[in-house]
């Protein structure tokens, strides 16, 4: 039993509708549910509508389905994106619906399948859905993404637990994280996380380093060029609008595009990695002009490989992201095997996409500026943890400043 769990329930909703979407009146809502998840959703549902929602609209997805169809499905399936699924990101593109979602998957869903049908799926759905999420990347419409336990998820996470104990578990976990304690303040507690969070965005932006200098015991040695006008965000974003929101809970990370062609050495993993269900572990990445020259891994390496071969720009990073190493995610202790959590658990890399807003006016920039602007272009975007202990990060700025941002694992300032 989760102590006060219906409570808790309730705050975290109310967390995610008020400061994760901050759903203005009249506004659509979309939650991408799972039939698990119904407690939740419904919870979700009556909070927006309590900040004056039009219409709230729910599509349920079911893992077992998804998996049964990756591995009985005519092959040809994976070739084609369905016309409807479209048309239904397309509806909600049109009202700048915000958007929930919950990730909670099976970390196994796609184990044992056939990786090409993986593939050939991504390589479809990308552009079909593309300018729905181009949209959702550049904040055009309030998103946020948040996580709902699941049996199979929390059984990896606790493996000496079965059942509704490592369910439990689970919740407790992702509520501590989440800054639920049942008192009904998380509201509160997140937007004072805001705020400092902000004040660090704000040096940063100030600073417009160069570049910076990854360095640590494991033999990290990695120079990353940061692009002109390059922006750092950190926890609260704004649509055009103006509307504040939170596109991520949990999160801690500061983060940044990198020049796609700016980075230059070895950088190794600090943590696992979980690609498609697969591990990943101990590996590093060699860069020569951005570009991935090189891949090692001890474990997993083939789906490392598989995943930088999604299309030209996995070949690049996309992402810079700051997250001190005594962070509430790590001091878990847990590792949750879901990029939402893992990846606010160390600074991390990500190969692939990068946020359009992390250069100024990048929003607005067809993807041919966007590139000439130092932002990378991809369908994916995966994260990697790099932070340990023992992390240096060392900013030069363009006037030859050399200023710690990172010392012994966390901010300088
Ligand atoms: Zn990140
Ligand atoms: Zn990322």
């Amino acid at each position: 039993m989760v102590k006060d769990f219906k409570a808790k329930l309730r705050e975290y909703a109310h967390l995610l509708v008020e400061v994760g979407l901050n759903v203005q009146p009249g506004q659509t809502p979309s939650i991408e549910s799972n039939v698990e998840f119904v407690d939740l959703t419904r919870s979700c549902v009556a909070a927006c509508y309590d900040c004056g929602a039009r219409e709230v609209v729910v599509y349920y997805g079911d893992d077992s389905i998804t998996r049964e169809g990756f591995l009985r499905a005519d092959a040809a399936v994976f070739d084609e994106y369905p016309s409807y699924m479209k048309a239904r990101v397309d509806w909600y593109l049109e009202r700048k619906s915000p958007r929930l979602s919950f990730t909670g998957s099976n970390p196994e869903l796609l184990k044992g399948v056939d990786p090409d049908r993986i593939q050939a799926r991504r390589r479809v759905a990308g552009p079909a859905t593309k300018p729905y999420f181009d949209a959702m990347t550049a904040n055009r419409f309030q998103w946020c993404g948040s996580a709902h336990p699941t049996l199979a998820w929390a059984e990896k996470v606790f493996p000496g637990k079965t059942g509704q104990e490592a369910i439990d578990a689970l919740w407790d976990a992702i509520f501590t994280v989440c800054r639920v304690t049942g008192d009904g303040k998380a509201v509160e507690r997140w937007k004072a996380h805001a705020a400092a969070t902000g004040r660090r965005v704000a040096l940063l932006n100030g600073y417009q380093f160069r570049s910076l200098h990854y360095t640590n015991a494991l033999g990290t040695d990695l120079t990353i060029r940061l692009p002109e006008d390059h922006v750092w965000a950190g926890v609260s974003d704004h649509t055009p609008e103006g509307v504040e929101f939170v596109a991520n809970i949990p999160t801690e990370e500061v983060f940044t595009a990198p020049r796609w062609d700016g980075a230059e050495g070895r950088v190794y993993s600090a943590l696992p990695l979980s690609v498609d269900g697969n591990l990943v572990d101990d590996f590093y990445l060699d860069f020569a002009q951005g570009r991935i020259v090189d891949v090692h891994a001890g474990q997993g390496e083939e789906f490392l490989r598989r995943a930088i071969d999604t299309d030209e720009g996995s070949h690049y990073l996309g992402e810079v992201a700051l997250v001190p190493y005594d962070s509430p995610i790590r001091n878990t202790g847990l590792l949750f095997f879901n990029t939402l959590f893992d990846e606010n658990a160390s600074c991390h890399l990500a190969f692939g996409e990068a946020y359009p807003s992390c250069v100024k006016g990048g929003e607005d920039m067809d993807e041919g500026h966007r590139k000439a602007a130092g932002l990378n272009t991809s369908m994916t975007h995966i994260d990697f943890m790099v932070g340990t202990r023992d992390l240096s990060i060392v900013g030069t700025t363009h006037d030859g400043r050399e200023i710690p941002v990172f010392v012994d694992g966390d901010f300088a300032f």
